[in-house]
């Protein structure tokens, strides 16, 4: 080993889902949302003044956090906005995991929280969920440095009920407990009522699923004022500049056509409630998904199989090749079209094998 190779920082990256090209594949499996973000940010993407571009954007965020705070009735000094809700989630852990005592998430939970704790070096320790993939809030009574889990859960979809959370949250008084909302606008209820209650509990939420904006990569956190500010010294101490004014412009947009935005949740509910009962008559059983993906495993087909042979035909999933996941899909909800194509390939399919 050359000697300059001992002082590389080593780990093992974060996998995310492909990003196949292609026109006639139907893409479900990495949880986007189907339908286009709200008209006004086509608009206000055309009027856009690229001369602007000369410019370094505004290193607060000004405008965005003044339009979350007034969406969720919370002051400025609550939010803080970051690229994506993963840069956010990542400041998180850079500002709140520093204790020698292992930070808490579920063993199956969002798969890049491992990974963030090995960048920094933060120990961890992981609860198992219980044989119906469930969080047990007993797991986190015991001493930590921090709890994280998302909720609804991923890759499970389940939603872990408000009283449950705030048990977690009531027992977790000296640490910082993150609840990573991804998927909350599909039907769970958010734990921001509790923020007023508990000052160490911080909510992250993100543009990518229910907004519709994966690819401009938005997400924020609301907690205590006491929080945000030492969210924002972290973040200024590493860039200044991480939200780009494209997406700036473009986040405030979304966030005004609220009309717009349960128009689309709406039709994405009514969807995976219409894909639950086809899924089911195709034999395959699932944890009763409150997120815009089913986690799904079949009676009698492996689920590698299934997926390989879904691939094929250009259709895309996530499969987990992981021991306890490896014989579920997680499919995520497209339009109603796209889903009536994956169960036409299926039932044939089903039959044949
Ligand atoms: C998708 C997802 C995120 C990250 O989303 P961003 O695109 O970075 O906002 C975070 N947590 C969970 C559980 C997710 O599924």
């Amino acid at each position: 080993m050359r000697a300059w190779e001992a002082n590389i920082r080593k780990v093992v990256p974060y996998v995310p889902g492909d990003q196949p090209k292609g026109d006639r594949l139907i893409k479900l499996n990495t949880n986007e949302n189907p339908y286009p973000p709200a008209p006004g940010v086509q608009d206000a993407l055309k009027r856009m003044d690229y001369d602007r571009f000369r410019k370094y954007p505004d290193p607060a965020v000004t405008d965005l956090v003044h339009s979350l705070a007034e969406y969720y009735h919370v002051g400025d000094e609550q939010v803080f906005v970051g690229v994506g809700s993963d840069d956010v989630i990542a400041m998180a852990f850079m500002t709140f995991f520093n204790s020698q005592k292992p930070v808490l998430f579920p063993n199956v939970s969002y798969s890049f929280y491992k990974v963030w704790a090995d960048l920094f070096r933060i120990p961890y320790e992981t609860p198992e969920l219980d044989a119906d993939f469930r969080i047990n809030p007993k797991d986190y009574y015991r001493e930590n440095g921090g709890v994280i889990f998302p909720n609804p859960n991923a890759p499970t979809g389940l939603f872990l009920p408000l009283e449950q959370v705030e048990d977690i949250i009531r027992h977790n008084q000296d640490v910082v407990v993150v609840v990573d909302e991804a998927y909350i606008d599909f039907g769970g209820t958010s734990a921001l009522e509790l923020v007023k209650k508990y000052e160490n509990l911080l909510v992250v939420q993100t543009f990518s699923k229910a907004r519709s904006m994966a690819g401009m990569r938005i997400g924020y956190a609301i907690g205590h004022p006491d929080l945000i500010r030492a969210l924002n010294d972290v973040k200024y101490s590493y860039n200044s500049y991480t939200m780009n004014m494209p997406s700036i412009v473009l986040g405030v947009e979304a966030v005004k056509d609220d009309a717009y935005f349960r128009e689309t949740l709406k039709k994405i509910i009514a969807t995976r409630e219409r894909s639950k009962l086809r899924l089911r008559k195709l034999g395959f059983s699932f944890p009763d998904s409150m997120s815009n993906f089913i986690f799904a495993t079949h009676e009698r087909v492996p689920a590698e199989k299934i997926f390989e042979a879904l691939r094929a035909n250009q259709i895309y999933v996530r499969y987990f090749r992981q021991p306890g996941l490896d014989n579920y899909l997680r499919i995520s909800i497209g339009t109603d079209e796209e889903m009536d194509e994956l169960f036409a390939f299926l039932e044939k399919y089903l039959r044949s094998v």
